[in-house]
């Protein structure tokens, strides 16, 4: 009898605010299969790359399995009731603001909301933020300074009915995969002109009409000077203005004064006058005009600004909230937006109710909760300097990784280090797992139950389509076992998720006569087999009124008079200018097939085939000022730390300016984490950090060696001044660097290779013992690993050994004798680098197909697949052509 095929379970992606729908299924032989779900309407059956490979990332390497407490296993009742009682305790001796928790947008909107209730309702204290604070609380802050509320006015489907897309700090083609490509497949239909505003070259630049590579923290200039630009070419809609806003007069005339001339603002942002005005007769003539943006806007210190001078233009020419036009925030991970709804961020309550007295009373009634928290707790980075101080006492981490991913990371380690009760609950072991006092295992992705909400403030279900491993538990099931231990067992009496679903729902329409736009009154009474079988549905979702997808569009705004406001705003430049002693501004930021600190991506072999290092990149001309070629190994030294990662030299960069991915943290480098540059300097309305700026300086570190080691074990090497490791078929690869030439090849060896499990090794040491090469072969005469050092960098192809590696092929005598050169005995093509990361195909494969005569991305897509699946590679095939014809006319 043939075996049943097993049912796809709808759910949605767990990586960006796209929010994509995923048919997953786990099949007979347990591998996990994903495709895009047809039916959802932000994806229509797409994925991109890291979508694609969600499948890879479901096995238990690196899971936490059961509640540990002090390093130790322990049940989950001793490790529950130690942290009511540390708790309890804390805000008994100390008051309710000793106690915090630092949460995620990786919770579901149920989980959040229980967390939330407990912190603010029960607790009594605002400390709960989250690290959607260092994603995007600008463009909330912004959101509430121009329309009341933290409202996304527009949809997806704007960007496909726009004339112009302005993308301003976004790699859009990157960061937001699938909505890019809907971008893309509109634009060839309708010839949309897109427009990308970064100091980077980006990905997103390939395909653009315009790329504005403004300095760094210049934007609000930039849009002062759109805003008088539009006053002086009559744009401005004066009767939607007079109507329904207030504040023009104020705002326009500090543009104005900032703005003296085209060429001043060129000059400023560094562009040029004709690039400028190109850019500012296209935004005043084409109505359907679509502004995006993200982290480059966001995350900085005059971020929220930068957010309302981009609103202030959109305001000033009504194209707001309706078909093809609106400011558009787009989120960092998929449930910021859910985190928002239900207060996640310490400054807001819940159901986007404000710490005013109305709301304070409102929400204590609602929850039974007389010790609601009367005033905001403390943000990200404030909560963290509490914590150094030793005012904050006990602190709960749900699901994040601030010991690399918060700016000057350094100085939270050690705030970490020093706290007298840390709970960790997360999926893997993380650089922050290790200062917990108690571990708790939590379910992830594919096994957790409940709703996130993306950047168009689409409500979709994740479900579960397998079980959790060892003693993993739901996140809103850890929250209320400790809720009911700390004696609020009634107001937590939470069966399962939609359970919580309904309350928050509830809450969203208790009292709402329609002030509150976040008002998702129809789901309050939902049943729990509608809950399993909910579809995708934008909020608001009011029980009166027609659903509306796009909002703001009829002049009504959730303030207290009903009208929008333009903020006058300033242009500040970045909080921290480069100097003499730090001469380059560093800028951080994601890479295509990776995600925050590689704790799930990481351990996919085809996501880190496309960068497997951490690099910096920087401008030509800066290579050569510093004496450094491609491949150098750098120290990057800001105020507040160091790094070290490897030279790529790149025109993508402006002179005087870096990139350094944020993904690397302690787990994958030596010391690659770009966290511990930058400063903890905040916005001062959103608190969201500058994680796009700081001065560092760069300089060349002597390398004495370099060295591989290609193995089956995950270890972590130590006692080298550098190292990064990346995942591979059948195991890991190690990049090695020593300084000095007393770390010779025979001492790694023996520090490194394993010494116990294998048949047979053959090695090869020079006279002097720098250079070294060794290959175990195990039992069954397979490689085990191999290592190979060498003083200079002259270090063999790995191609081959990694696929001995991956097959775990018998190895032939031939193989045997020509291991130690790294060349297989019979002509093996190497693919490269990793392109298109879908269909695995490598830089020289696309290198031939163009000298076959390829000459598009379609006919390279034609001849070798790249790039026709999720189509975040067309963008860097179409640079490698850009590339071949520039060489060709050279
Ligand atoms: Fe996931 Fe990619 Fe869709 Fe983002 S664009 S939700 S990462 S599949």
């Amino acid at each position: 009898m043939q075996d049943k095929p097993a049912t796809e379970v709808r759910t949605t992606c767990p990586y960006c605010g796209v929010g994509c729908g995923v048919l997953a299924r786990v099949a007979a032989d347990g591998q996990i299969a994903v495709r895009g779900d047809p039916d959802h309407p932000a994806n229509v059956g797409k994925l991109c790359s890291k979508g694609m490979a969600l499948g890879e990332t479901m096995g238990i390497e690196g899971r936490l399995l059961e509640p540990e407490i002090g390093g130790q296993p322990a049940s989950w009742a001793a490790a529950l009731d130690l942290v009511a009682d540390k708790f309890t305790e804390t805000i008994a001796q100390h008051g309710p603001d000793a106690v915090a928790f630092y949460v995620s947008g990786q919770l579901l909107t149920e989980d959040y909301y229980v967390a939330n209730k407990l912190m603010k309702g029960f607790v009594g204290s605002g400390n709960i933020d989250t690290n959607s604070r260092l994603c995007m609380a600008s463009s909330v802050a912004g959101h509430r300074r121009a329309f009341g509320e933290d409202v996304v006015p527009g949809t997806y489907e704007d960007l496909e009915e726009a004339d112009l897309v302005v993308l301003v700090g976004s790699n859009t083609a990157w960061c937001h995969p699938i909505l890019y490509q809907r971008l893309l497949a509109a634009r060839s239909e309708r010839g949309t002109k897109v427009i990308v505003i970064d100091p980077r070259r980006t990905a997103t630049v390939e395909e653009c009409d315009l790329h504005l590579q403004i300095d760094p923290g210049t934007d609000v200039l930039l849009f002062n000077g759109l805003l008088a630009h539009l006053e002086a070419a009559g744009r401005i809609d004066r009767p939607f203005v007079s109507a329904f806003t207030t504040g023009f007069e104020d705002a326009v005339s500090v543009a104005r004064a900032e703005v003296s001339s085209l060429e001043h603002v060129a000059l400023a942002c560094g562009l040029s006058v004709a690039e400028l005005r190109h850019f500012y007769e296209l935004f005043a003539a084409k109505e359907r005009t679509v502004t995006v943006y993200s982290q480059g806007v966001n995350q900085s210190a005059h971020g929220t600004d930068k957010v309302n001078a981009i609103i202030n233009c959109h305001l000033a020419t009504d194209r707001i909230g309706r078909p093809g036009m609106g400011p558009f925030s787009v989120t960092g991970q998929p449930n910021a937006m859910g985190g928002r709804e239900v207060g996640g961020l310490a400054n807001q309550l819940a159901a986007h109710m404000d710490f005013n007295a109305a709301d304070i009373e409102r929400v204590s009634r609602f929850w039974n909760a007389p010790d609601i928290a009367r005033k905001p707790g403390l943000k990200a980075v404030d909560m963290f300097d509490a914590v150094a101080r030793g005012s904050i006492k006990a602190l709960w981490i749900m699901g994040t990784n601030p010991a690399v991913s918060m700016p000057d990371a350094g100085a939270v380690r050690k705030a970490l280090n020093s706290c007298a009760f840390v709970v960790v609950s997360d999926v893997t072991r993380t650089d922050t797992t290790r200062y917990a006092d108690v571990l708790l295992p939590a379910a992830g992705w594919g096994e957790k139950d409940g709703t996130v909400t993306n950047s168009e403030r689409r409500v979709s279900r994740q479900r579960p389509f397998m079980p959790a491993p060892g003693e993993a538990r739901a996140d809103w099931r850890i929250i209320r076992d400790v809720a009911h231990r700390m004696g609020h067992g009634e107001a937590f009496a939470y069966a399962g998720p939609a359970d919580i679903f309904r309350e928050h729902a509830a809450l969203s329409t208790f009292e709402n006569d329609g002030a509150r736009l976040f008002d998702i009154g129809d789901v309050a009474d939902i049943s729990n087999s509608r809950y399993e079988t909910f579809a995708p549905r934008h909020w608001p979702m009011a029980r009166t009124g027609a659903p509306r997808a796009r909002l703001l569009g009829d002049g009504r705004f959730p303030t207290a008079d009903g009208r929008a406001r333009f903020v006058a705003v300033r242009h500040a430049g970045v909080a921290l200018a480069t100097s003499q002693a730090r001469p380059i501004g560093l800028n951080s930021g994601r890479l295509r097939d990776q995600w925050h600190t590689m704790t799930r991506t990481g351990h996919v072999p085809r996501l880190a085939s496309n960068a497997p290092e951490p690099s910096l990149e920087i401008a030509p001309s800066d290579a050569a000022a510093y004496g450094l070629v491609d491949g150098d190994l750098a120290e990057i030294a800001s105020a507040f730390g160091t790094a070290r990662a490897k030279i790529r030299i790149t025109a993508d960069q402006k002179p005087g300016t870096a990139f350094l991915p944020m993904h690397w943290s302690g787990q994958f480098a030596a010391n690659a984490g770009a966290g511990s540059l930058f400063a903890p300097v905040v916005d001062p309305v959103s608190g969201q950090p500058e994680l796009k700026h700081v001065p560092v300086r760069i300089s060349r570190e002597a390398v004495a060696w370099s060295g591989l080691l290609i193995t089956r074990r995950d270890i972590r090497p130590v006692g080298f001044v550098h190292w990064s490791r990346h995942k591979v078929e059948g195991g890991w690869v190690y990049e090695l660097c020593g300084t000095e030439l007393a770390d010779q090849g025979i001492l790694l060896a023996s520090g490194l290779l394993d010494p116990v499990g294998h048949a047979q090794m053959v090695e090869y040491a020079d006279r002097r013992g720098y250079g070294y090469r060794a290959a175990a072969i195990d039992e069954d005469g397979a490689l085990k690993e191999a290592l190979f050092v060498a003083p200079s960098r002259q270090l063999p192809s790995r191609d081959w050994l990694l696929s001995l590696l991956a097959t775990r092929t018998q190895l032939s005598l031939a193989d045997r004798l020509a291991l130690l050169s790294g060349r297989s005995p019979v002509p093996m093509p190497a693919a490269g680098r990793i392109i298109c990361a879908c269909f695995n195909v490598g830089e020289n494969q696309i290198a031939e197909a163009v000298a076959r005569g390829s000459a598009t991305v379609d006919e390279i897509g034609r001849n070798l697949q790249a790039g026709t699946n999720c189509g975040s590679c067309r963008s860097e095939i179409r640079k490698f052509l850009h590339e071949d014809r520039l060489q060709a006319a050279e």
